[in-house]
């Protein structure tokens, strides 16, 4: 029997978000219906409203969610009803080149629902992500569902499903700083707040936060950056070399992804320094560097994917974090609003809008 709930849905290319009625399938083999408690609004769901997914339309928007199962498929052992659960739109296969190797962040065989979540004519829908969770109801793999302790509000185990999992781990996993470290975030949007607050739980002595609005630096100090870059009024590379005894930074993480701030991510790392590449870049940007400048420096030049983030193992290690009071996941939450003021929150981010993730209650 199918679940007929309300849910945000693009019928189509640039058109408005809205609230209509989906059909969700009873859980298939392998498969989890959830009922959904929370889901922040993310910087993806608007890219699906604009440009579209690798999914065709109509899109269900929606990936930053948690909730309880309501209904579990056949062979499904990890969760069982009424228990609590983070979604996840990144999953380890556990069979793959990447995953026999161990590298189960790397997998790239992601598993998600088979059955199809429609409209009510039967027009199957595109969840973002294979989440859609702007929705009352929604159906995953059971990999995508990370059982979580219930004293956790839904609303901050929500987070975990994305942007603050790509920025901690930008800095603690693909960029390694540890114990002593000094690390500068160029670009303090939810990625680069996140970075921010990874590196202090991690342990680094300086943490450098650049941007050119005074509002967010102020915010990267609240989450732990030790000194900040006004990038509208000093040269990014200056200010980090100037907060880093004249060296430059052990790991520089970008959180914007253009050739000019990546760029000047190269050059404000010291000798042997990492770079973390954290945000998608345009699909036509290209940076020239001089390769004499980028052996002289050794050190690496890497690409963070979500942060090379997994679940299984970050979910409860960061919420484990947060419940001692060493990770504010609090604090990165913007306003909660309800299904049908999700296309304003799009809009709002549209334009620049809030860097604190604006929350949809169920
Ligand atoms: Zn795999
Ligand atoms: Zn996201």
């Amino acid at each position: 029997m199918a679940h007929q709930v309300r849910a945000v849905v693009v019928r189509e290319q640039g058109a408005p978000a809205s609230v209509e009625t989906v059909l969700v399938p009873d859980p298939g083999p392998g498969e989890v219906l959830v009922r959904v408690s929370s889901c922040g609004v993310c910087r993806t769901d608007l890219d699906h409203r604009e440009v579209g997914g690798d999914a065709p339309f109509p899109v269900l928007l929606g990936h930053e969610a948690a909730g309880v199962v309501e209904a579990v498929g056949a062979g499904v052992t990890r969760v069982a009803p009424d228990d609590f659960v983070a979604l996840n739109w990144r999953t380890a296969c556990g069979s793959c080149r990447s995953c026999r190797r161990g590298r189960l962040w790397g997998c790239r065989a992601v598993r998600r629902a088979d059955r199809p979540m429609t409209l009510p004519d039967g027009t199957p829908l595109s969840p973002v992500l294979g989440v859609g969770g702007f929705a009352e109801k929604t159906l995953v793999a059971e990999a995508q569902c990370v059982r979580i302790d219930p004293v956790v509000s839904p609303v901050v185990a929500g987070l975990l499903g994305c942007g603050v999992m790509a920025g901690f781990g930008a800095a603690v996993h693909t960029g390694g700083v540890g114990r002593g470290d000094s690390i500068a975030v160029i670009g303090c949007d939810g990625v680069g707040l996140a970075a921010v607050a990874g590196a202090r739980v991690a342990g680094a002595r300086r943490i450098v936060a650049v941007d050119a609005d005074g509002r967010r630096l102020d915010l990267a100090e609240r989450f732990g950056a030790t000194g900040t870059v006004d990038s509208s009024r000093i040269d990014a590379v200056d200010g980090i070399r100037s907060l880093t005894g004249g060296l430059g930074a052990d790991v520089v993480v970008d959180a914007v992804g253009t050739a000019r701030t990546y760029r000047q991510a190269c050059y404000a790392r010291d000798l042997n320094g990492v770079v973390v590449l954290a945000a998608a870049p345009a699909p036509e940007a290209t940076v020239e560097l001089p390769l004499g400048d980028v052996f002289g420096r050794g050190g690496s030049l890497r690409a963070s994917w979500h942060g090379d983030f997994l679940p299984s193992r970050d979910v409860p290690a960061l919420l484990d974090l947060y419940l001692q009071g060493r990770f504010d996941l609090r604090a990165f939450l913007g306003e909660k609003i309800a299904l049908d003021d999700v296309e304003t929150a799009l809009g709002r981010m549209r334009f620049g809008g809030d860097v604190l993730r604006p929350v949809v209650l169920m």
